[in-house]
């Protein structure tokens, strides 16, 4: 997911040029808005911790692209693409250095695992729109 402070920095050309780039297939693609609701459900699993009221809140603060991203080794080379959370500490020409405001407003989403990646395509994809 290319996250509100990006898409709203236009900055998501950038952001797609680095993700072929890097060699991932782009299976589906879609511009659009999380409602709080949506925002809550997708990152239910950080509703214990401090912040995530105001990252629901930021989540659905504007537009963001969505995508399904395609690669051998995906979940793990994404992680290494996007840079660490905090954009402070992310690697230098990693999508998070180049590109992200705050540990909150940090550019991109990245899933963290095979299943997580299943689960929140579905956030946004049916099976029917992917290619
Ligand atoms: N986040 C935040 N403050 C923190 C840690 C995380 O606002 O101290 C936000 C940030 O947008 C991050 C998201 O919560 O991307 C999910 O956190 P996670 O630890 O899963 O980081 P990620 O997997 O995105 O690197
Ligand atoms: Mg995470």
């Amino acid at each position: 997911m290319i996250k509100p402070d990006a898409v709203g920095n236009n900055h998501i050309g950038p952001i797609l040029a680095k993700i072929n780039e890097a060699g991932f297939r782009i299976v589906a693609m879609k511009y659009t808005r999380l409602t709080p609701e949506t925002a809550g459900r997708f990152y239910e699993v950080h509703k214990e911790r401090p912040f995530y009221g105001e990252l629901v809140d930021y989540m659905s603060s504007g537009p963001i692209v969505a995508a399904i991203l395609e690669k051998d080794n995906a979940v793990a080379d994404f992680r290494t693409l996007i840079g660490a959370t905090d954009p402070a500490k992310a690697a230098p020409g990693t999508i998070r250095a180049l590109f992200a405001k705050s540990i909150a407003a940090n550019a991109v989403h990245g899933s963290d695992s095979d299943e997580n990646a299943a689960i929140e395509g579905g956030f946004f994809f049916s099976q029917l729109e992917r290619f």
